[in-house]
């Protein structure tokens, strides 16, 4: 299975409630060359958004506008964007979570098929 970058960019919008557009895509892919997303880049692209969707694990509370990492100041439990952001990636590059890092490049690292 190929890594298909906008079906990506969809299930993050859906998991971070953020907005993922083709525009912030090729700007992160035009920073490697060859074209290439780096896995922290993209990350700090979402963060940078400010996601709308991140709930308490613990509590369900609505941990909305605050910074992660953190802790809950619900229920104290640390929370950590990064923690939801690597599974759903390596799903998508057919890897395990463990093997993503910040400095991964999902096309040379993960995508044989491109
Ligand atoms: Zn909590």
């Amino acid at each position: 299975m190929s890594l298909d970058i906008i079906e990506l960019a969809m299930d993050i919008e859906e998991m971070f409630g953020v907005e993922v557009s083709r525009t912030d895509l090729d700007d992160l892919l035009a920073r490697n060359n060859p074209p290439d997303i780096r896995a922290g880049d993209l990350y700090d692209l979402i963060e940078a958004k400010h996601p709308t969707k991140r709930i308490c694990q613990a509590c369900r509370y609505d941990l909305r506008g605050h910074v992660s990492p953190g802790c809950c100041p619900e229920c104290g439990k640390r929370f950590d964007d990064w923690d939801r952001f690597r599974p759903l990636v390596a799903m998508h590059c057919n890897t395990a979570p463990e093997s993503l890092t910040r400095d991964s490049l999902l096309v040379r690292d993960f995508d044989k098929h491109w």
